[in-house]
């Protein structure tokens, strides 16, 4: 690392939600209001400390930055290899997506009348700065993949809980569901959020 990260905004940040959650407001306005707070992160890629913009040759990252203590929410640099992709998957909970670096697409899918999951709409591509919500009301399954076959990109994520350890399900294109639990990729740290 060159130069001392900027976590001033990262701190303003999670400081900002947390106020912002604290007054109990309802889900439209936790994603207006958080996707505005999240917009302003991203909107500088001088603070993600080297460590957690990592990617792995084979697996996309989940590092977990921040976890509320009252698992309000949690913040999570997602870290795409080239070419890397999700399974379809939900998140049970309120999401809010900022990209940092690089871009990625992200897909919607339905369930159709053969009650397969299948895309839905056109796949939206998140530039850097920009910020896409998911939960159960607005739209809750899809594909996300890195947008580039040569090059890392990064999102910072957003979750109305500790999102590592949520129970919540993968979707195969033959109509199964399977359970999963995420976790968080961080290998170093006494991470007392692993764990439901
Ligand atoms: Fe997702």
């Amino acid at each position: 690392m060159t130069s001392a990260p900027n976590l001033s905004r990262l701190r303003h940040f999670v400081q900002q939600l947390a106020a912002l959650l604290a007054l109990q407001p309802d889900e439209p306005a936790i994603l207006a209001q958080g996707a505005a707070l999240l917009a302003e992160l991203v909107a500088h890629d001088d603070w993600l400390p080297d460590d957690y913009a990592q990617p792995h040759p084979q697996y996309y990252q989940q590092f977990l930055l921040h976890a509320d203590s009252l698992a309000r929410f949690s913040v999570v640099s997602f870290v795409w290899g080239p070419g890397q992709t999700t399974p379809i998957h939900d998140h049970t909970v309120w999401g809010l997506i900022g990209m940092l670096r690089g871009a990625e697409h992200a897909q919607p899918y339905a369930k159709n009348e053969a009650g397969h999951w299948a895309p839905s709409g056109d796949a939206v591509t998140l530039l850097p700065g920009q910020v896409e919500a998911v939960s159960p009301r607005v739209g809750d399954v899809h594909r996300v993949s890195n947008a580039f076959a040569d090059k890392t990109s990064i999102s910072i994520h957003v979750y109305g809980a500790n999102i590592g350890a949520v129970q919540r399900h993968v979707y195969l294109e033959d109509g199964t569901i399977k359970n999963f639990v995420s976790g968080y990729t961080n290998p170093n740290l006494p991470n007392i959020w692993n764990l439901a």
